[in-house]
């Protein structure tokens, strides 16, 4: 699953509490048949289910996975059985006139159950169709535990099984599952989808889906690829189309083992969730429009690149994940960090163009990095008993932290002997379940290495390392370093001391390099060839925080602009961290700033673009808000006069992505000039749809929204109201709530009281209005709180409203916090807490340097 980007900012919030245990072992589903009939129009669905299962151990009872069904009828080897169904734990439970005997059987339901309007079970997704008429499609959503909503199952990874499905759709729809379709037959008004038999998966898997859609195809390696997308835009789906012919042998010879089903669809929902982006359901991989659809008339390059990330990670899917799968869910990050990891390994090979690795380094890296020095942080795998902590295990440590680590163990070994390993690893348990360990294993098969004592302490403790570098001195062309670990924290508790076995390389500019191992608190020493700055972590692959001494940084920011793109962007995160921490004074990182040049890389000054903005937001409010921001202003505006406003042919990637960046902050930190702009462009919106060149049609409506007087505002509104596609119209619905006028945010906030908007819209609406007005949000959502959580999807409701006030400078918002404190938002509410202190304090803390910073 690819998390919306909201979340992977964020340590996990519970849900409220739903069902626990496992389930019991004595017997397991071998084939399910099923068939419902889906009544799209009543919300409500009808299926059959015959299951032939394998009784291990002689037992009188069967108990399997159920959640708002209702059971018409229930046999076993085809005589009726009575059935007991529990709400709390999500089971069912047959009792057997006397116990089953060892060998195979068959069991067999009848039931009911509910469309839902958001994406958990089977679910639909309203819109207007290119007619203008309203559409419903259908979709399924089953991880983690929601497969049982839709039949009973044995619904935990560990029961894997055959499937065959079938279902009814209207005629003139088409129905798309994880199998090619063996038979369509016409009855009426009605077809009835039979769908070819699936390998051994596990039930999360397991994917229906039917509406007015378009479906084209290509072929590569012997797979048909498909994109399925409402009627009319099938054609948006060109760019995934071709991407996916690239990844689809790249994945086949990295994983060693070839995509084992016929087909592979992509299917394009045009809806949203406040929760994910996309799910690799085997053969059938689901996505909402904008992480799938690239248009190029209304799409920028940074868009293009987000849609490689989500479908390179959903096909890493396919093998991690799918063939191979975690046992349990406290190994969720086998599946979650190594597809992250894997998005930006094929993204780099595939897309050099792009920087990927660089481009990691200064975002996902620097994500988990954040989350991981504070209080509330957790291991990558941690003990996972019920079905509320699964939904607690899909976080940004998961994925962002996990797809470090497995970076970090790529770089160790070398990628040649990691990818062997991975191939052992494939080899060895496709069509099963394994545990952490297992990978770890054949890593170190593979590798001759001691895998597991490095790997170990990243995965089972919480926490960032912090590598010390004290006494460079060089003799006769060997520079010799004292090197000592200790941890990086922002607060105090995140600062208790801690040990790792830390993999790093060091480097000397214009010399040599070497590997070595930081274990333990004593120093360890390190000799490097060459007497130019020292680099630790030379290449930034290890997931740790690098500290220098006076003159070893000085000499860094001497040879800066000789540094690799990697070593420059890590630095420049180290440094704006290490302060923010405490470790040094923010003045060290203004002058590695101020050695980004006029010929710096674009992705240094997107770099600096994302801290000046950090920095703007911790003083938001506050008396340095305006020398702040006309500091910053000063020093952005002639980087994007040297870009330019306008997209120049040929440009690169990361210059898009930079202008992009550029706007997005100048446009909200109140540059006049911008905001002029886009007034002009947007008034143009009129009578031409497309007068926003692509690559600057985001920022610019993000600009527009920003400086919005109330009369934009409804401006604004009426262009979102008028647009026919679903993605274009969600986009401009968010933008309603950027505003930075209070008065104007408030409009947006009654908004949400109508019936304008749809549920997920509402949603975004409100957490974007979170952005610039946390506080303004936070009280009016606890003052609504029932109209809120009436459109909030179960598996966000404990978390969204407290993670409204996210942004928050305001001590005042903390006894609010702390009144939503139950017992499964306590941990949600502890976290967010914890971060606003987080931002208090390294506020308080850097102030002098920034007073300095803003005089010039
Ligand atoms: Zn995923």
């Amino acid at each position: 699953m690819k998390l919306a980007p909201a979340v992977l900012l964020s340590l996990a919030v519970s849900s409220p509490a739903l069902a626990a245990g496992q389930l019991p072992r004595d017997v397991v589903p071998v084939l399910y048949d099923i068939s419902v009939r889906p009544d799209a129009a009543a919300m409500t669905f009808a299926g059959e289910e015959t299951v032939s299962v394998d009784v291990v151990k002689p037992t009188r009872t069967i108990v399997l996975n159920a959640a708002d069904l209702k059971i018409t009828r229930a046999t076993f080897d085809g005589r009726a059985v009575p059935v007991k169904l529990d709400a709390a734990a999500q089971t069912l439970t047959l009792t057997l006139p006397r116990a089953a005997s060892v060998g195979r059987h068959s069991v067999g339901f009848a039931w009911t159950g509910a469309i839902n309007k958001s994406a958990a079970g089977l679910f639909a997704i309203d819109y207007a169709g290119a007619d203008g008429k309203q559409q419903r499609m259908l979709a399924t959503q089953f991880e983690a535990p929601d497969a049982r909503r839709f039949a009973p199952m044995w619904d935990e990874p560990a029961f894997k099984a055959r499937f065959r499905l079938s279902s009814t759709a209207p005629a003139g729809q088409r129905a798309v599952s994880n199998m090619p379709a063996t038979s369509v037959t016409n009855m009426g008004g009605q077809q009835l989808y039979r769908f070819g038999e699936t390998p051994v998966m596990s039930s999360y898997l397991l994917f229906l889906g039917m509406g007015d859609l378009d479906r084209k195809t290509a072929k590569a390696a012997g797979v048909e690829i498909g994109i399925v997308s409402r009627r009319g835009v099938v054609d948006q789906g060109d760019y995934v189309l071709g991407a996916a012919k690239r990844l689809l042998p790249y994945y086949n010879s990295y994983f060693g083992q070839p995509f084992p089903l016929p087909k592979m669809d992509m299917i394009a929902g045009p809806g949203s969730s406040q929760f994910f982006g996309a799910m690799e359901n085997w053969g059938a991989i689901f996505y909402f429009e904008p992480e799938l659809l690239f248009d190029p008339a209304r799409t920028t390059a940074s868009a293009k690149q987000r849609i490689h990330v989500v479908v390179a990670h959903e096909m890493a899917h396919q093998w991690f994940g799918d063939l191979v799968t975690m046992k349990w869910w406290d190994d969720l990050w086998l599946n979650e960090g190594f597809a992250s990891w894997m998005e930006s390994k094929a993204g780099a090979d595939l897309n050099p163009e792009w920087e990927v690795r660089a481009g990691v380094i200064a975002g996902d890296r620097e994500v988990a990095m954040g989350l991981d020095a504070s209080s509330g942080t957790h291991p990558i795998i941690r003990q996972v008993e019920n079905v509320d902590q699964i939904s607690e295990a899909f976080d940004g440590i998961t994925y962002s932290k996990g797809q470090a680590v497995i970076g970090m163990l790529e770089a160790t070994l070398g990628a040649d002997k990691f990818r062997d390993g991975i191939r052992r690893y494939m080899a060895k348990y496709k069509y099963g379940n394994t545990v952490t360990d297992q990978l770890w294993a054949e890593l170190s098969a593979a590798s001759g290495q001691d895998v597991r004592t490095i790997a170990r302490d990243f995965t089972l403790q919480g926490g960032v390392p912090l590598v010390t570098m004290t006494g460079s001195t060089c003799r006769n062309g060997v520079t010799t370093v004292s090197l000592t670990q200790g941890r990086f924290g922002l607060d105090t508790a995140s600062k208790a001391p801690q040990t790792w076995h830390v993999p790093l390389s060091v480097a000397t500019v214009g010399g040599g390099d070497t590997d070595t191992l930081v274990t333990g608190t004593a120093a360890t020493p390190v000799t490097v060839k060459g007497c130019g700055a020292v680099v630790l972590n030379h290449g930034k692959a290890s997931y740790a925080r690098m500290l220098y001494d006076e003159a070893g940084h000085a000499a860094l920011v001497r040879d800066y602009p000789k540094l690799t793109l990697e070593d420059r962007v890590g630095t420049l995160g180290d440094d704006y961290a290490l302060a923010s921490g405490g470790y040094q004074d923010l003045s060290r990182y203004f002058a590695v700033q101020a050695r980004v040049g006029a010929t710096a890389n674009p992705l240094e000054w997107s770099t600096v673009t994302g801290k000046l903005a950090s920095l703007n937001a911790r003083y938001a409010g506050t008396p340095l808000e305006a020398p702040l921001r006309a500091r910053t202003v000063a020093i952005l505006s002639p980087v994007l006069a040297r870009v330019g406003i306008d997209a120049k042919p040929g440009e690169s990637a990361l210059t898009s992505n930079l202008r992009e960046d550029l706007v997005g902050l100048l446009g909200a930190s109140g540059d006049q000039a911008l905001a002029a702009q886009a007034r002009g462009y947007v008034a143009k919106l009129r009578t031409d749809p497309t007068a926003i060149p692509p690559a600057i049609r985001q920022p610019i409506l993000s600009t527009y929204a920003a400086n919005a007087t109330p009369a934009e505002w409804d401006q604004l509104l009426a262009l979102a109201k008028a647009e026919p596609s679903p993605v274009a119209k969600n986009r401009l619905v968010s933008l309603l709530g950027a505003a930075r006028d209070e008065a104007v945010a408030k409009r947006a906030l009654a908004l949400l009281g109508t019936d304008t908007l749809s549920d997920p819209q509402k949603a975004a609406l409100l957490r974007s209005v979170s952005n610039a007005h946390p506080e303004l949000a936070l009280d009016w959502a606890i003052a609504n709180r029932k109209l809120v959580e009436g459109f909030i999807e179960e598996s966000s409701r404990a978390g969204f409203i407290i993670g409204l006030a996210r942004g928050s400078n305001d001590a005042a918002t903390l006894p609010k916090l702390r009144a939503l404190s139950t017992a499964s938002s306590k941990a949600a509410v502890d976290r967010t807490i914890a971060g606003i202190n987080v931002r208090r304090s390294a506020a308080e803390r850097l102030r002098p340097a920034v007073e300095a910073w803003v005089r010039g």
